[in-house]
């Protein structure tokens, strides 16, 4: 059944986190007092996305729904800097949206060829060794990694084609994809054969080709959820034009008009915009028509309306290359498959502040830690202001400056947090 094209699947991501700074002291027989050689701990690995052509469908993403990188091994003694971790990269289908869970705002169109980096790794802390100054000779601390990001993201297949096959079930649009393009979908004589989406390419001529789409019929109510189709609308949704397929044989009883108009009202239905893509429609089965009453006035209505048509027969292959050259010099003048831009904007974090943070004074340098201040920086970008200034506030209301100053501190004195460090001013 159809359940078996998937192609929306919610996954969890996470990237490494960045390993801890080691405290170490250079230790050698007859030698006093060895110097801090605590190494730093190596950067947590990324979650990256690529597009993999091989891939068809989102199915491997039913199966497994978490995926995390490496996190960084700790610092050691010696300076040793602990080893980075691996970054994971996830194979996608062209043609993949990749949207926030909960917002369902677009993050990425994965349809060019760049790998896209969709969380990042946390840094590796300093070892004690970093902070090693001439009157700060024996640091006794080093700093925790930071954590890796971590996301719930929707994954959403929407094909890359030029052109979609539009129309109801069993009027020959599989028949037409496989006449004019290495693909074999599925054909036969009943409704509903065609159960995933399927990509063909048209070679015209050299040089001049383009993709076609055909997906499963579409039905009245199917913009509603009715029935079979309404999922698979979205794959025609980058289309630059439609190519929507009529059965004038009146070999279903059938008036070809009335099925014209009952899909262009799904169309809208499900989507204004998509319904209002350039359409060149096609009058299908010419081979057994009966008599030509139903071509005629199907010919009378779409060009009333403003709409080419061309009349073929798919199984004999008849009017079929004049309606390829119409469909390429039609693409030559429209706009090309939409990207989706990204929509998403990172937010402040919710962090729950209310825990206090621990501050442990060394050679008059306070260190503050904590796991929502460790979110909290993570999450802050330092090179805007108005971020900073939503740290600042953060601190304050958290009351970890009054902490800081119960505790003595003065002004000039050295704050350490993570990888931030700044002097204190009341
Ligand atoms: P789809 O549901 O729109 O994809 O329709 P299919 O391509 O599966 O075709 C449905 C039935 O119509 C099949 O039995 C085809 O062989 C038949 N068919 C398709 N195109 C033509 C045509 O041009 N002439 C005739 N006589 N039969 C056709
Ligand atoms: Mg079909």
């Amino acid at each position: 059944m159809a359940a078996s094209f998937v192609d929306k699947a919610r996954i969890t991501v996470k990237a490494g986190n960045g390993g801890n700074g080691c405290v170490s002291f250079h230790r050698e027989k007859y030698v006093a007092a060895g110097g801090p050689d605590g190494g730093d701990g190596g950067n947590g690995g990324s979650i990256l996305l690529q597009v993999d052509d091989n891939l068809s469908t989102l199915m491997d993403f039913r199966y497994k729904r978490k995926y995390t990188a490496e996190n960084g091994m700790d610092g050691a003694g010696s300076r040793r800097t602990g080893k980075d971790g691996k970054s994971l990269t996830i194979r996608v289908p062209r043609g993949t949206l990749v949207r926030d869970a909960e917002t369902e705002e677009i993050i990425q169109d994965m349809s060019g060829d760049e790998p896209f980096v969709l969380c990042r790794g946390g840094k590796g802390g300093w070892g004690n060794a970093h902070f090693a100054t001439p009157t700060r000779q024996a640091p006794r601390f080093a700093k925790s990694g930071m954590p890796g990001e971590s996301h719930d993201v929707v994954l959403e297949l929407k094909l890359l084609a030029d052109v979609g096959l539009v129309g109801f079930p069993n009027v020959g649009k599989s028949t037409l994809l496989s006449a004019v393009s290495k693909a074999r979908p599925k054909i036969a004589n009943y409704h509903f054969t065609t159960l995933f989406p399927n990509l063909g390419v048209v070679y015209v001529e050299e040089g001049v080709s383009f993709v076609m789409a055909d997906i499963p019929g579409i039905i009245e109510g199917a913009s509603e959820g009715a029935g079979l189709g309404h999922d698979f609308l979205r794959h025609i949704d980058r289309c630059r034009l439609l190519v929507h397929v009529v059965d004038v044989s009146g070999s279903e009883g059938r008036d070809p008009a009335v099925d014209f108009d009952a899909i262009n009202q799904e169309l809208r239905q499900y989507s204004p915009d998509l319904a209002g893509r350039p359409q060149i429609v096609v009058a299908n089965k010419a081979d057994i028509m009966a008599d030509d009453s139903l071509l005629t006035a199907l010919r009378a209505h779409v060009e009333a309306l403003g709409y080419p048509l061309f009349v073929i027969s798919a199984a004999a292959h008849q009017g079929v290359r004049e309606l390829i050259y119409a469909i390429a010099n039609r693409l030559k003048e429209l706009p090309p498959v939409a990207v989706y831009a990204p929509e998403y904007v990172k937010r402040p974090p919710k962090v729950d502040t209310s825990a206090p943070v621990e501050i442990t004074v060394e050679d008059g340098v306070y260190l503050v830690e904590g796991p929502w201040l460790q979110r909290l920086i993570s999450n802050t970008n330092f090179g805007d202001y108005e971020s900073r200034m939503w740290f600042d506030k953060m601190l304050r209301e958290a009351g970890v400056f009054q902490q800081l100053e119960d505790l003595g501190i003065q002004d000039g004195d050295l704050v350490s947090m993570y990888d931030l460090e700044f002097e204190y001013q009341h």
